[in-house]
């Protein structure tokens, strides 16, 4: 069996596209919806992140209000401009870029976002109403591994859901969503992690499994049934002289070998990559929704 590949890209551009018809309807009303995003530092990384989710902004007709601080920014600097963020009208959502600079408590100013502008879904106000089912915030990566699964017409009722990796960005929060009592859930979910004593005996029955371990090769073909669905959510750094940057990225899965046993994969990058910024751009649609008093 080859696998039939799941275009991350392009589901994510049918959704943006929804996105940006819901946002000029809204436009209508008098709604704009607005995300603030805040980056401390220099860190190339990040700043290619931020960049990309304020494009992304713009594109679906959100309006973005960038905030690029520098690396010696204070603690006390960053709560202000959270709390200023908080009472701003005009902001839905608030985005801290991580990770912070060393010298600054991120988990200080993730809890001072207010719950209901914390559109990466990572305060506990939102983590808690994930997990009694609750309608909050969901973290954007494991949302859009589910929308991705679903758009595929992937049945997650009943499945056995491995997932490789128990982050509190992925992995946990997957785990949790896959379990609800509701159409994005109701499967049977077994978490495993570096003290998994034998992975593959694990990974072998599923019907479902989801890597997000952050090491290239931890899924190979022999460790999964045929016909199983692949999702791999791992971005690594692999050296290849042959590209001009050095390297190239590859996921958590041998893709070659297991695109030929699978039923469905995604490929890396151009599979759960692209649901991540969508993901934010629909959560902070949804706030602007709320605050308005219309969802
Ligand atoms: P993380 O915080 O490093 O967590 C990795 C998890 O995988 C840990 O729970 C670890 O177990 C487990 N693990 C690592 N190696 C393993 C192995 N050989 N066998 C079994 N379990 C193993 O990483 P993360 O933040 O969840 O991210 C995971 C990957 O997804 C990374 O490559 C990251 O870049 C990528 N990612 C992509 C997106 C996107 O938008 N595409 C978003 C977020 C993350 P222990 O808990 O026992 O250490």
């Amino acid at each position: 069996m080859t696998a039939k590949i799941i275009d991350g890209k392009q589901i994510a551009a049918d959704m943006r596209a929804e996105l940006k018809a819901e946002v000029a309807k809204l436009k209508d009303k008098g709604i704009v919806p607005g995300l603030a995003v805040i980056l401390v530092g220099e860190d190339p990384a990040s700043q290619s992140y931020v960049t990309a989710k304020e494009k992304a902004c713009a594109e679906a007709g959100i309006y973005s209000d960038d905030n690029r601080l520098p690396e010696d920014t204070t603690q006390e600097k960053l709560m202000a401009l959270v709390e200023r963020m908080n009472k701003d009208a005009r902001i839905n959502g608030i985005l801290v870029q991580l990770p912070l600079p060393g010298h600054l408590n991120e988990w200080e100013v993730l809890f001072a976002i207010d719950p209901a502008k914390d559109v990466d879904g990572f305060h506990p106000v939102n983590v808690g109403k994930m997990v009694v089912g609750e309608k909050g915030f969901l973290p954007c990566t494991p949302h859009g591994v589910i929308q991705l699964l679903i758009r595929s017409g992937v049945k997650l009722e009943g499945a056995e859901v491995v997932i490789v990796g128990r982050s509190n960005i992925v992995g946990k929060p997957l785990a949790n969503m896959l379990i609800q009592k509701n159409k994005k859930g109701n499967a049977t979910v077994t978490v495993c992690h570096t003290r998994t004593k034998d992975l593959a005996s694990h990974t072998r029955r599923a019907d479902i499994v989801i890597a997000a371990a952050g090491r290239p090769n931890t899924v190979t073909a022999d460790m999964i049934k045929d016909g199983a669905v692949v999702i791999d959510v791992g971005v690594n750094r692999v050296e290849d002289a042959t590209k001009k940057k050095g390297y190239r990225l590859v996921g958590d899965v041998d893709f070659e070998a297991v695109k030929e046993k699978a039923s469905f994969i995604t490929p890396v990058p151009g599979g759960v990559g692209p649901m991540t910024i969508t993901m934010l751009l629909y959560n902070t649609v949804e706030s602007a929704k709320r605050a308005a008093g219309i969802a």
